[in-house]
């Protein structure tokens, strides 16, 4: 009896994580978007998982906690102005917001994005993914009303995590 009870109790404890993330999309999104929207997270989020896990200079530059930030990720999608890429709830950054208008999935190429024109459309929703992670764990400070900062954050997340790689995609 007593060790079921401290099985129990252990079961309690230790919280299981989802294998996988569950993104999930806030109403208002359309049905014809929505399809569109779980697809470009759900590519994004393997790829991002496999650079955690093989390229080392990303993961040195997010810290050891990334992988377990991502997997605990909520992603809830708005409709917001076009410019604004995603945000992280400063109250539960658990919580990001992909804003479905924005360039997370209206990015075309040669469109401006970070000052380069020659990030294929695959890897942007990364790049934004991985600049909100750098809010989620405390890496990035405030900076929605720094457009600058803004801009050199992603330039930080692009050249530890995408610099000497093709832009490729998943
Ligand atoms: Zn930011």
């Amino acid at each position: 009896m007593i060790s079921t009870s401290i099985l129990l109790l252990l079961a309690m404890r230790t919280p299981r994580l989802p294998a996988e993330p569950v993104p999930e999309l806030l109403p208002g999104v359309t049905s014809g978007a929505r399809a569109a929207v779980m697809e470009v997270v759900r590519l994004s989020l393997a790829t991002m998982r496999e650079t955690l896990r093989s390229n080392d200079r990303c993961s040195t530059f997010l810290g050891g906690l990334a992988q377990v930030q991502l997997d605990r990720t909520w992603y809830g999608t708005f409709e917001g102005d076009p410019h604004v890429a995603a945000f992280t709830d400063p109250q539960d950054r658990n919580r990001v917001y992909l804003n479905v208008n924005g360039p997370i999935f209206t990015y075309r190429p040669g469109q401006f994005a970070f000052g380069r024109t020659d990030l294929s459309p695959a890897v942007v929703p990364q790049v934004y993914l991985f600049h909100e992670m750098g809010h989620q764990l405390g890496i990035f400070g405030q900076d929605a009303n720094d457009a600058a900062l803004n801009e050199r954050y992603s330039a930080l997340i692009i050249s530890n995590c995408f610099q000497g790689r093709p832009p490729s995609g998943p």
